[in-house]
């Protein structure tokens, strides 16, 4: 697919579904997932006017940024990971969506001390299905230990709590109701930022559920193959 096409169609439907929930359009920022597509495509996507990049697997995400190191790009994580590639990740990340455990905080808090740079934003990842007892292996945490680790990254330096970031559920009660986990998570967002008021980053809505995810409140949408194309199996 032709990527200004994709882009233009992924805009078009930001701004309706900022239209029809009565969102103004600056408070939607669409974040292209690039993960197995080539720098070129990213710089491609830059001449179009993109800044925001995301990622889920350093590997690939590490060479990718350093040969855009010279476009004024954001890098947003949001895969699961893992405290050995924490040193690698900010390197390029400014943004880190899937924090979901204390020990993960740490890493990060650390790495961001030795790097002196400005506090690394980290967005809690929530798990939804695990409410339902179900998704043990996958990214992410129960709802009820957004607050736990919130607060440790409020304590930690080199870090702060940006917001909250979730996947909408295969399975459990959300299974197929992307509307009903997104304002679950706004809920969720609405309890943090009574611990941090500046944590107001809600992070949901993919190809398939931008819509769903505007009308209950993300301020980051993550799209990578309604601008790219169906990805090529991994393989
Ligand atoms: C791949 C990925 C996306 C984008 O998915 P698409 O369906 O291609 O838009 C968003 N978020 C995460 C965490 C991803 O891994």
């Amino acid at each position: 697919m032709e990527l200004t096409t994709g882009l233009a169609r992924v805009e078009e439907r930001i701004d309706r579904a900022c239209a029809a929930a009565g969102r103004a359009r600056d408070e939607v920022t669409l974040v292209v997932v690039s993960k197995t597509y080539p720098a070129e495509d990213v710089r491609i996507l830059a001449e179009l006017g993109v800044r925001q990049f995301a990622e889920n697997r350093d590997q690939e995400a590490a060479p990718k940024a350093e040969a855009c190191a010279d476009l004024p790009l954001t890098w947003h994580f949001v895969g699961q990971l893992q405290t050995n590639k924490v040193r690698s990740v900010l390197g390029y990340a400014d943004y880190v969506h899937s924090v979901d455990r204390v020990r993960l905080v740490s890493a990060l808090s650390a790495e961001a001390v030795r790097r002196e740079r400005a506090p690394l934003e980290c967005l809690i990842q929530v798990a939804l299905e695990k409410e339902s007892g179900l998704g043990g292996g996958r990214g992410g945490v129960a709802p009820d230990g957004v607050g736990e680790l919130a607060e440790a990254l409020l304590a930690a330096p080199g870090v702060r709590p940006a917001g909250v970031m979730t996947v909408a559920p295969l399975e459990g009660a959300y299974a197929g109701s992307p509307g009903a986990a997104f304002e679950r998570l706004a809920e969720i967002s609405r309890d943090l930022r009574t611990l941090d008021p500046a944590a107001t980053m809600v992070s949901a809505g993919m190809s398939a559920d931008v819509e769903e995810a505007i009308a209950a409140g993300a301020t980051h949408v993550r799209v990578g193959s309604a601008v790219l194309g169906v990805r090529p199996a991994l393989g």
